[in-house]
């Protein structure tokens, strides 16, 4: 069921230049108390479900143009890991439905979400693949049932398992982008450069590829410009809004100043502000970025941030920052300090 109110993600990027996504969605609701740490799994759709819709919301009014179903871990696998695998059909149709009823709200894209399974294993790839293969079908098979227009297939850590995801959403007939996670420093856990791995996901008919995830635009935007320069289709971007850098490239090798791992519940001393991402978004589309994001860590200001750097004035634009009516800083912000207070636009 694909709705016919909205131009798809192929008209879009066509059309409009850059798509704005945005995600984080487990991360942010982790911090609101309402999903796990450690098992990560979002137990929120059929706990909570007025938290995710708030949140969709939030994206929305924010400038996100697409609503990313959240079944980011839930998929067989995961759901054991909590006791919910009776929930599994349930959880995936109401993550769907809720991305729907919002995306309904403005002219957002609905997008089915598939993810690492951490069942693919190298050393076995005929079983595993198998087991992988069934996942992802079950997930987007009731996820077209329910409507969504395409598929995010993201943090994939093999190529080989992408490509399965890939495989299973061409099937379907929908637009598919892939996105590697980048935990290593240049290789898939299977083994293929990160700008390699890009181009066999495109020619194998990715509509875009791409990363998301594990690295800050600092360590993120280098890597992405080489996929730019070697990918002749749509690339995506979706980095973690923390400070990475050549000694930790990715946010899971951030350390605090005690030497302990920042990782995942410690980040706050690395967070970027919402300047920076919005410079991140402004850098992306020179590079010629086409589908640009945020990951884990990601929350509506920051997406608005980076809508308003692409030119644009979404609903949530209507409280933007207006410091000249600060009552302490209003008549007294010098030059240097305008970037920080909400006078940076281009
Ligand atoms: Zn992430």
């Amino acid at each position: 069921m694909q709705r016919a109110t909205s131009k798809g993600i192929l008209e879009r990027l066509r059309d409009n230049g850059v798509v704005l996504g945005g995600e984080g969605y487990v991360f942010e609701l982790e911090r609101r108390g309402y999903i796990k740490a450690g098992p990560y799994v979002p137990e929120v759709v059929l706990d909570f479900p007025e938290a995710v819709k708030e949140l969709h919301r939030e994206y929305l009014r924010a400038g996100c143009e697409v609503m990313v179903a959240l079944t980011y871990y839930a998929h067989r696998e995961k759901l054991k890991d909590v006791g919910r695998e009776n929930d599994l059909e349930l959880m995936n149709r109401q993550a769907v439905r809720l991305a729907n009823e919002v995306a309904r709200e403005g002219d957002a894209l609905v997008a089915g979400n598939i993810c690492n399974t951490w069942a693919y294993d190298p050393q076995n790839v005929s079983e595993s693949s198998k087991v992988v293969r069934g996942m992802y079908e079950e997930q987007l098979g009731w996820a077209v049932e329910e409507g969504i227009d395409f598929v995010i297939a993201e943090t994939n850590d093999y190529l080989g398992e992408a490509l399965i995801g890939l495989e299973v959403i061409k099937q379907l007939g929908l637009p598919a982008m892939v996105t590697l996670a980048t935990v290593q420093p240049d290789k898939t856990r299977d083994g293929y450069d990160y700008v390699e791995a890009c181009k066999i996901l495109a020619d194998h008919g990715a509509d875009i590829v791409g990363l998301n995830c594990d690295r800050g635009p600092a360590t993120m935007l280098p890597l992405i410009e080489k996929i730019r320069a070697t990918v002749p289709g749509y690339v995506a971007a979706q980095p973690v809004p923390y400070k990475t850098h050549e000694g930790a490239l990715t946010f899971e090798s951030l350390q605090l100043e005690n030497g302990a791992r920042a990782f995942p519940l410690g980040l706050e001393p690395f967070l970027h502000n919402r300047f920076e991402m919005a410079d991140f978004a402004r850098r992306a589309r020179a590079l010629g970025i086409n589908y640009i994001g945020i990951c884990c860590g990601g929350s509506p200001h920051y997406v608005r941030a980076m809508a308003e750097a692409l030119g644009r004035t979404p609903a949530a634009s209507k409280y933007s920052p207006a410091m000249d009516l600060h009552p302490m800083l209003g008549a007294q912000v010098e030059e240097k300090d305008k970037v920080f207070l909400g006078d940076w636009k281009d």
